[in-house]
């Protein structure tokens, strides 16, 4: 007789978390929690899920647990109270967090979690909403060596490449800077192509140049042509939280010391961008702004 697949919860059905859980659900015996319940009934219509009314009824009997929530503060307050995750979780449970969260914070966790046996694991995640569709992320994972061995098995389900980068918070160290050199990109590729659309440069063609010299970058080659230069863009990252993510690399610059003025005035523009276009505008909006203050669009 075949045995029953492992039992797993996952918390958090955003623009990426769903695309992740339903990557489990295909293997795994899944429930399923989300602050928005309808939600989280939609998911388990469409996929083999089921619906848990509270974080503590999603973490009891789960040996495994993921959560996909937009900042660590949100997973701390999930953790709370009576009805909160960590009432759920039993001795030997293992949570791993995709959250693209902060280092400090998730060491806090995984000290509080340590204290009745739960592991826990940071494993952000890149690679986008077509990255966990396709179950091709990159995942960045903080541990012991032990727990990174439990985790990795879970991961595989929507990750392809799988790194073990050192103790608890280095997986959201890793992740803050890299998507604080994503957000460098956007702004770098708006200004650049702001002036090259003012100059008179075919922009499509300059694309097609830059995306075969040394200048390249993600934004070049795989956002820029659809979203800006067609000007369809999509929103399936929140600039929000690119903002969130500089702000956690700033605070590991400050930290260890490192003087980085290019960072902090990235961090100065997506606040600034943030503010003006909202929580819900997408990341690479950012360049909207950019063409508004130029005067120019970069389409073509
Ligand atoms: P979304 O904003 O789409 O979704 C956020 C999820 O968190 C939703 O399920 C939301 O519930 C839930 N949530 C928000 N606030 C709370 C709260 N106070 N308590 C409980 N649940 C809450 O974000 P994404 O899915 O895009 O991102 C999730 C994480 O993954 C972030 O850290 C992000 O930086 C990271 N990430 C995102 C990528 C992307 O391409 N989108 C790529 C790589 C990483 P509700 O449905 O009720 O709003």
């Amino acid at each position: 007789m075949a045995s029953a697949p492992a039992k797993a919860a996952f918390l958090g059905l955003g623009a990426i978390g769903r695309p992740m859980a339903a990557h489990l659900a295909r293997t795994m015996d899944l429930v399923v929690w989300n602050r928005t319940r309808a939600r989280a009934e939609e998911f388990a219509r469409e996929s083999a899920a089921r619906v848990a009314a509270t974080p503590r009824e999603a973490g009891t009997g789960a040996p495994v647990v993921i959560t996909c929530l937009p900042t660590s503060a949100e997973l701390e307050r999930l953790l709370d109270g009576p009805d909160g995750l960590e009432a759920g979780l039993a001795p030997g449970a293992l949570l791993l967090d995709c959250t693209s969260g902060d280092p400090a914070t998730s060491r806090r966790i995984a000290a509080r979690l340590a204290g009745h046996g739960v592991a826990f694991a940071d494993c952000p995640v890149s690679g986008g909403t077509s990255g966990a569709e396709a179950g091709t992320l990159t995942v960045m994972v903080g541990a012991d060596a032990a727990t990174f061995a439990r985790a990795r098995p879970v991961l595989e389900a929507f990750g392809r490449r799988i790194e073990h980068l050192g103790p608890v918070g280095a997986g959201h160290a890793m992740k803050a800077v890299n998507n604080t050199l994503l957000a460098t990109n956007i702004l770098a590729f708006g200004e650049g192509f702001a002036a090259l659309a003012k100059a008179g440069v075919p922009v499509r063609k300059a694309l097609e140049i830059l995306n075969a010299s040394s200048g390249r970058s993600f934004v070049s080659e795989a956002l820029a042509a659809d979203r800006v230069l067609g000007g369809q863009w999509p929103r399936t990252f929140r600039l929000a939280l690119l903002e969130k993510d500089v702000r956690i690399a700033l605070g590991l610059v400050e930290e260890t010391g490192v003087p980085a003025p290019l960072l902090h005035l990235v961090g100065e523009l997506f606040r600034h961008a943030r503010g003006v276009l909202g929580e819900e505008a997408d990341h690479v909006e950012a360049i909207r702004l950019i063409e508004r203050d130029a005067g120019v669009e970069i389409r073509g």
